[in-house]
């Protein structure tokens, strides 16, 4: 776990602002011993919470601006995941809780001296995946959190956490990105040909680590190939999205898949009420406004939500073949169309 240069960190369209807040409150020796780093998925929080984690038990850095030197035994340690004085609490499976027990160790880690560096970090990641009792049990850590502790709570929804645990920790909320800003941090920070970067920064809706994975692995191509073929869907018989059920569901990529095409049904939208708004797919403008002339708006609706309950359920491990194929034949149903013409 190695901290990035602040630089880096400055230049990052979603973190400017609680790099600037952690600094000041650095500069004052006033960080709260417990900071809760709040906001959706591909945000950043994970990069600042890597970066905040090096900072505090670097032994060479200064005190007042959030980096680290990379070169001293502590930086050393924390790269190779082997620092003593450092905690990473995760649930212990994709998918699965943080155990009370857990909780328990974590509790007694923060309790003690600290081996190398001046603090004990803890890190939870995400908050929101401790169980009921396992959270009831971290209240009792924020009470009594030890002289040398520093405790950061990472969490993608604050709002599930409880209300006493979110009040005694120093709220950090992250927000989506500009869509020019990260349009740039794209090009210069991650070599991003500009159209790519314009595609990228207006369908990620201002998640820059959501953006530079989705770069990183392909799926801007990937995105092209499934939208074009999605959109080809309604007018195409059933077997159709058969077929393509089963090929997207082999591909397995279902957390990237189903909210990418979900961004449809907010274009046709648009499309059809204000005609000239811009879009998130404007690349596949000429298609989706013949679908915009034809789509009615009550069964779009309804097909939208059946369509983002299936990407929230989608980390349940369900079916992925089955929910495809009945996304899909909805998507193709003839309540959707009126006639072309
Ligand atoms: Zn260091």
């Amino acid at each position: 776990m190695s901290g990035s240069p602040k630089q880096d960190l400055r230049r990052h369209p979603g973190l400017a602002r609680a790099v600037a807040h952690v600094e000041q409150a650095l500069s004052q020796s006033r960080l709260a011993q417990a900071l809760l780093l709040g906001g959706g998925q591909g945000l950043g929080k994970g990069v600042f919470a890597r970066a905040l984690v090096a900072h505090l038990l670097c032994e060479q850095t200064s005190a007042d601006t959030l980096d680290a030197c990379g070169q001293c035994r502590s930086c050393h340690l924390l790269a190779v995941d082997s620092h003593p004085d450092f905690l990473h609490l995760v649930p212990e499976g994709e998918g699965k809780q943080i155990p009370v027990q857990a909780v328990r160790e974590a509790s007694a880690f923060l309790q003690l001296t600290p081996q190398i560096a001046s603090r004990r970090v803890l890190l939870v990641e995400p908050a929101e995946a401790m169980h009921h009792h396992a959270a009831n049990a971290f209240l009792k850590t924020l009470e009594e959190p030890g002289m040398h502790a520093q405790i950061l709570l990472l969490s993608h929804e604050p709002n599930r956490l409880l209300p006493t645990i979110r009040s005694r920790c120093q709220q950090l909320a992250f927000v989506p990105a500009e869509t020019a800003a990260l349009e740039r941090w794209l090009q210069e920070a991650a070599g991003v040909p500009p159209a790519d970067a314009a595609a990228l920064a207006r369908f990620c809706f201002g998640r820059p680590q959501k953006a530079l994975t989705w770069w990183r692995q392909g799926t801007l191509e990937q995105r092209r190939a499934w939208l074009q073929r999605f959109l080809a869907l309604p007018g195409e018989e059933a077997a159709a999205s058969l077929k393509t059920a089963a090929e997207w569901a082999k591909q397995g990529e279902a957390a990237e898949l189903l909210p990418v095409l979900h961004t449809v049904f907010a274009d046709l939208l648009r499309l059809r009420l204000l005609r000239d708004a811009p879009i998130i797919n404007s690349d596949c403008r000429a298609a989706l406004e013949a679908l915009a002339r034809r789509v009615q708006v009550p069964a779009l609706l309804e097909l939208e939500g059946a369509w983002r309950q299936a990407y929230l359920a989608e980390a349940q491990n369900l079916n992925l073949t089955l929910v495809l194929e009945d996304l899909l034949l909805r998507w193709q149903d003839r309540r959707l169309w009126a006639r072309p013409g």
